[in-house]
């Protein structure tokens, strides 16, 4: 099957009379009447499911629909996007090592590595991923390599393909965040990830109503992982795994469109007037252009950023402007929306380390929805021009 048949049928198995839509199943606890029976599903001798922090059947879907689309063994679904890189993370580095990680990561991973996992004896090591020859220095002893496929809010791509096979000679573990691409527009396993985790919070559950997480990999380490999120509780909801699941199966149909509106509006933000540069990953004159053009054949989903002449009053008067477009901090919805990373995902960093990554104080970053391009377009240059 295609990814489009997979997204809509992935993780079901529909046999006479099965609703067509899946059950809820919010039950806690499940009744057993034979010790023996119990037992092997207990020991995972059995499929079954007895106690709700060990597993469910809607979040079994869904870890079993995510794993397809990214061509994996298995998949753990839990409680958020950061439950699943703690587990993911410890999973594969089990105990203190040194990370080589992007430079530009998600402000709560960073977080997660500097106060939890530094003050237990983790190193890291903060690398610009798209510049190869800094990643083939900095994997000299490295432990674990975490790579976002585009980064966050400046769109670029690193050579995932090439990373993966650099750490792979050395035997490091890849771990992908794959958030911002999705299994429709990129498969990190395919050219020799280890494991590739996701906030479900954006595309996958594609509707900004779920907090969720997703880690997918070998049988063996997503067995790792399941046995400490069992261990430390960070289980997703039976209800937001059904969310989810409902979620993915219209991926594939939003991502084509968030894809379309993305690089329309990054063409169209080009020649608005305050507009000065415009990152979007296929963007001719990106500087991982032909990186992106060879992983994401099929698009790069909908997020760019652009920097607005002016800076923070600036934003602030075109924020005031939007008649559609929202503020949010979040990303991936149906809904356009922008952010600011000066005081959202980068407000953690002083002035000097934003500007050292290019955030700018006139940075936006975009998440494209789903909405008509016109009146994506429209907003912004009625917006701009003022
Ligand atoms: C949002 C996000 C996370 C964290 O996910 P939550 O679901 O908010 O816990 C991690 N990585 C990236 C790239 C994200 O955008």
């Amino acid at each position: 099957m295609k990814e489009a048949s997979r997204a809509v049928h992935a993780g079901r198995e529909l046999v006479a009379r099965s609703p067509l839509a899946p059950d809820l199943s919010p039950a806690a606890v499940h009744v057993y009447t034979d010790l023996d029976d119990y037992d092997a599903v207990a020991r995972g001798d059995r499929p079954g499911h007895y106690y709700g922090r060990n597993s469910n059947s809607n979040r079994a879907m869904l870890e079993e629909a995510v794993a397809e689309l990214e061509g994996a063994e298995a998949g753990l679904a839990t409680s958020s996007g950061m439950a699943a890189l703690h587990v993911a993370i410890l999973a594969l580095a089990p105990k203190p090592v040194t990370i080589v990680a992007t430079r530009e990561l998600y402000g709560g991973t960073l977080a997660l590595i500097r106060q939890d996992l530094e003050p237990i004896g983790y190193e890291s090591v903060f690398i610009d991923m798209t510049d190869l020859g800094a990643v083939r220095r900095s994997l000299d002893g490295a432990g674990l390599v975490l790579v976002e496929t585009i980064t966050n809010p400046l769109c670029r791509m690193p050579d995932v393909e090439v990373i993966a096979t650099l750490a792979r000679e050395r035997g490091i573990p890849l771990l992908v965040d794959n958030t911002f691409a999705t299994p429709i527009l990129f498969r990190p396993l395919e050219v020799g990830a280890t494991a590739v985790m996701h906030s479900a919070t954006k595309y996958i559950g594609g509707h900004s109503d779920l907090i969720a997480g997703i880690v997918v990999g070998s049988r063996d380490l997503i067995s790792a992982a399941r046995a400490r999120s069992v261990r430390t509780g960070s289980n997703l909801s039976p209800f937001d795994a059904w969310l989810a699941l409902r979620g993915l199966r219209t991926l594939d149909v939003r991502m084509r469109r968030h894809s379309d509106n993305g690089i329309a509006l990054a063409r169209a933000l080009r020649a608005m007037p305050g507009v000065g540069y415009v990152h979007h990953p296929l963007l001719e004159g990106s500087p991982s252009y032909e990186t992106a053009k060879r992983l994401l054949a099929e698009g790069a989903g909908g997020m760019l950023a652009f920097d607005l002449d002016g800076g923070r009053e600036a934003v602030q008067r075109m924020l005031s402007r939007f008649q559609m477009v929202r503020f949010a901090a979040s990303l991936g919805g149906l809904e356009t929306t922008v952010s600011y990373p000066e005081i959202t995902s980068h407000r953690a960093l002083t002035p000097e380390e934003r500007r050292e990554l290019g955030v700018r104080p006139g940075t936006v970053r975009i998440s494209v929805g789903i909405e008509a391009a016109e009146d994506i377009l429209a907003d912004f240059a009625q917006a701009l021009s003022a």
